[in-house]
């Protein structure tokens, strides 16, 4: 297994009354989730979608891609249950973004998932790209050309999630499957930090803070200076050369370029998860 250096921070914000973001940070699995409904109801949505993940954490053994898609279809039933018992009127669910190290035919890949607006971003060589794509309203204005991506920051709709787990029926997860390179560093974070905090300056913490504890706090200390109006929430993982072995030092010295993101179709409708995604 590749060898990773982790740091999370978490925070209310300056403006909402509780925190309703979660997050996991656990070998083999990371993961934010950014809970929503009235009175507490987000932030046991946002927990028990983070519980699931923690359960395949905890086994100790590596998941594959039907594991990770299980878990959602899982947290995506127990949302909806809560939301029943709790005669919870108004949407109760979240979103989530994830980070896992998967077993995918004897390759150990990393597999990236999210629904709804919470994110994750590559850093590569000086450069930030986010990885995923937004399910929400503004999203898709952007990409029919009806807005541009600057319009969309301070559209009033912005808040609007076309997709989000413990709401929709099946909510349709997007998946990535990558190879880990030594020396990427992934953030995952709810959209408290990326409403704030500009791209440009994400990248220019994430590249000048080597310790992945500091510079998640840091990036949670921009987020509250730029306004704090939502809980904001940040995991980063770094991917370091594994310690032994001849091959793995070379790797260290000579990190492959970077490979192609693969999209996986989502895997969607009842009982898909035994068909699975597949590459
Ligand atoms: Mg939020």
């Amino acid at each position: 297994m590749i060898s990773t250096n982790w740091g999370v921070a978490t925070d209310t914000g300056l403006v909402r009354p509780d925190n309703q973001d979660s997050l996991l940070a656990q070998m083999p699995i990371f993961v934010v989730a950014d809970g929503m409904g009235g009175h507490a109801a987000g932030a046991v949505a946002s927990r028990l979608a983070v519980g699931e993940f923690q359960a395949i954490a905890s086994t100790g053994v590596q998941p594959t891609v039907e594991a990770i898609a299980r878990a959602i279809d899982s947290a995506n039933e127990r949302i909806a249950a809560e939301a029943l018992a709790r005669s919870v009127s108004e949407g109760m669910g979240t979103t989530i973004v994830g980070l896992a190290l998967v077993t995918d035919r004897d390759q150990e890949l990393w597999l990236v998932f999210n629904v709804g607006d919470s994110r994750l971003y590559r850093l590569w060589e000086g450069t930030l790209t986010q990885v995923t794509i937004d399910h929400s309203e503004v999203q898709e204005l952007v990409e029919t050309g009806a807005i541009t991506a600057e319009a969309a920051r301070v559209h009033p709709n912005r808040n609007i999630i076309t997709r989000a787990v413990g709401i929709d029926r099946h909510p349709a997860p997007d998946f990535w499957l990558r190879p880990p390179e030594p020396g990427e560093r992934f953030l995952l974070t709810s959209d408290g930090l990326t409403e704030e905090v500009l791209d440009n300056d994400i990248l220019c913490t994430l590249d000048n803070e080597p310790d992945p504890s500091v510079a998640a706090t840091r990036l949670v200390e921009q987020a509250i200076a730029a306004g704090g109006h939502d809980n904001v929430t940040v995991v980063i993982v770094d991917v370091v050369a594994p310690s032994e072995g001849p091959d793995t030092v070379d790797t260290a010295r000579n990190p492959r370029a970077p490979i192609a993101t693969e999209f996986l179709e989502p895997s969607g409708g009842p009982g898909g998860t035994d068909k699975g995604p597949r590459l």
